[in-house]
């Protein structure tokens, strides 16, 4: 560390969520990149040919074994949604390389009740949470703690068939939230905010490919009640969308809001980097925000070639990935690194 020379670093993810545009974006900005899989699911860093390197482990838990050799390396981790997933939030806490993004923030993303009074504080507008069970008395979407993707959420109506539902998919005491069904459509808007040039940007937007919500639409009503089917929110992928141009400045709003709460947090530098809102947007146009990601989503992995908004402002195609790795760039030649690393 402490060289202005690019060429000093590499830039690296692991295999898998948004990897690929990390990898790309790392190379676009003229960046070596590194990518660190499981051992069989190399193929499409080889294949679309955008990793100066890879490396397999066996299981996750040997990636700490490596940390020294790319300590040694000046290697600048880029984390990403399926990160905490893989290596476990207790050891990516204790991390010793260098990492892009504030590590302090994490702990505000992750408990529910943080997360709540950050964006309660910052102004948003989200969903009720209702305490108990026997409180349910409108349609409730429930969410088990660690339900990874959406996997493992359940819509109901009241609490006997909260209960019905539970006893059959997790008999076991388990966490929950049950919070009120926002009927709208799902909007996840894609910020980055850069410590080096201080300024929001939207980068893109998307909606989710979910099974089976997305799919229980394709058969008659009559078909959906004789078939039993419970709402589910499995993402299977992601799909672009360009929202109605008189609703822009209040998405900018939210997410300069959502950044500067975050400063007064004491959470080291606050947020900044790639953030995503997760929000539901009604009839009256109210926009709903149930989650934060602190991190770079992978619902902007339809723009790995710049999207609408980014072919505005850049005269190159930038996608997330190139972003975090031009913000990496300019951080060094400026001799401000450790400004970006958490
Ligand atoms: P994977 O690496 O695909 O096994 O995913 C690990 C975790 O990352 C999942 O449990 C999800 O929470 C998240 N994830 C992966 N892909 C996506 C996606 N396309 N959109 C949103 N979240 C995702
Ligand atoms: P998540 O995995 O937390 O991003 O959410 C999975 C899906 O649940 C998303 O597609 C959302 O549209 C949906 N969802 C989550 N919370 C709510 C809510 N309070 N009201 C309506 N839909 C929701």
């Amino acid at each position: 560390m402490g060289t202005k020379n690019i060429a000093d670093y590499i830039i690296a993810t692991l295999g898998s969520h948004s990897a690929l545009q990390i990898l790309k974006g790392a190379r676009d900005e003229g960046m070596r990149n590194l990518v660190i899989c499981m051992e069989g699911r190399e193929r499409p860093y080889k294949s679309f040919g955008v990793a100066d390197e890879i490396i397999s482990v066996k299981k996750w838990k040997d990636f700490w074994e490596l940390e020294e050799k790319l300590i040694n390396r000046n290697v600048i981790m880029v984390p990403h949604g399926s990160f905490v997933a893989y290596l476990g939030a207790d050891r990516v806490g204790s991390m010793r390389m260098m990492q892009y993004g504030s590590k302090e923030i994490l702990k505000w993303e992750s408990d529910r009740h943080l997360e709540r009074e950050w964006l309660e504080r910052a102004g948003l507008l989200l969903p009720r949470i209702l305490e108990k069970p026997e409180d349910i008395d409108r349609t409730v979407i429930v969410k088990f703690h660690g339900a990874g993707g959406g996997f493992g959420y359940f819509v109901v109506r009241s609490p006997e068939q909260f209960y019905e539902v539970k006893k059959k998919k997790y008999p076991q005491e388990v966490d929950y939230v049950i919070q009120e069904y926002i009927v709208g459509v799902p909007l996840y808007i894609h910020y980055f905010y850069s410590p080096i040039t201080k300024e929001l940007e939207i980068m893109s937007l998307d909606k989710r490919y979910e099974s089976n919500a997305d799919s229980i639409g394709r058969i008659r009503a009559e078909d959906q009640l004789a078939s039993n089917i419970y709402t589910s929110y499995t993402i299977v992928g992601n799909i672009p969308v360009v929202v109605r141009e008189s609703l822009l400045p209040q998405l900018f709003d939210m997410g300069e809001r959502v950044v500067e709460e975050s400063k007064k947090l004491g959470a080291g530098k606050g947020l900044y980097g790639p953030f995503s809102l997760e929000a539901v947007v009604t009839r009256k146009l109210e926009i709903f925000v149930f989650e934060i990601s602190a991190r770079i989503v992978a619902g902007t992995n339809p723009y790995i070639e710049g999207s609408p908004y980014t072919a505005l402002k850049y005269d190159v195609p930038m996608s997330t990935g190139r972003r975090i790795a031009r913000d990496i760039k300019e951080a060094i030649t400026l001799g401000q690194l450790e400004k970006v690393l958490g």
